[in-house]
């Protein structure tokens, strides 16, 4: 989304967790290349200002094919990616209406307007209804593609970031339970501790290791989340949106009643 903004291009993006509950803290994050210092936090965000005349966007294409070395490299002070979750879990992602169950995507926006067809007050207008108005590109002209688990533009020189499902939401999802029943927070515990740490059992560890020591359909629900392969429900008008690997519509429902803490802009 942010990509789509040419006055973010020489800015350098981050990624922070909220931090209202324990589990949450860490669940996004911002890579850090160079020195974990006060002077390398400043130095790396400050990055892109200070490269401003080589991303900017009248330079970009002149670049593409000559990036200079220390805008690849890790080595230097800078933000190399960030880790994400999926924005269409936040309750405002769509334009809609709850009471009448409308639900607009940009483009039935743009055709349909902002009116509810079914009561005839306005919709509450969603997240990326805002990106569409402010946005200098659309998501095609970026030139998105994915490659392992980083997502990349060929068309403009950003850090790459990472989509993930929080772990204890994909042993939910497995068990058919809740992240936070006993169950499914004593087996985060057992990969999380015995395979290095949440951020690398979903992005790192050979799915045989996670099956050896967990769930054959754990180390599915990881493999679907690292190719992309889910099923996204955005949310809309307060309703929290749903992310899901496998296409199970009464634990669909059940997690919209059970988890309403998974909203990434409320
Ligand atoms: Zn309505």
């Amino acid at each position: 989304m942010n990509w789509r903004i040419a006055e973010l291009d020489n800015r350098s993006i981050i990624s922070c967790s909220d931090a209202h509950s324990l589990p949450n803290l860490g669940r996004e994050a911002t890579v850090f290349g160079g020195e974990l210092t006060y002077d390398g936090l400043w130095n790396a965000i400050a990055y892109p200002m200070r490269h401003a005349e080589l991303v900017s966007a009248s330079q970009q294409k002149e670049i593409l094919n000559q990036v200079p070395p220390d805008l690849i490299g890790v080595q230097d002070d800078k933000v190399v990616g960030t880790i994400e979750f999926y924005p269409e879990e936040g309750k405002y992602h769509y334009t809609g209406h709850r009471n009448c169950e409308v639900k607009l995507n940009s483009e039935e926006e743009r055709a349909k307007g902002t009116t509810c067809p079914v009561c005839g007050k306005g919709l509450t207008v969603g997240v990326m209804s805002r990106v569409g108005e402010i946005a200098n590109r659309t998501e095609e002209e970026l030139g998105i593609i994915k490659q392992d688990l980083l997502i990349k533009s060929q068309k403009f020189v950003r850090p790459p970031y990472k989509m993930l499902v929080p772990l204890l939401q994909i042993i939910a999802e497995v068990f058919s339970s809740t992240p936070t029943s006993q169950k499914v927070l004593n087996e985060y515990k057992k990969l999380a501790s015995n395979l290095g740490g949440e951020i690398k059992v979903l992005t790192k560890v050979d799915l045989v290791e996670i099956e050896k020591l967990s769930d054959k359909k754990i180390a599915e629900g990881i493999g679907k989340v690292r190719r992309g392969e889910l099923r996204i429900d955005p949310g809309y008008d307060g309703v929290y949106g749903v992310v899901k690997i496998w296409n199970d519509v009464k634990s669909l429902e059940e997690k919209k009643e059970q988890t309403p803490q998974l909203g990434l802009f409320d």
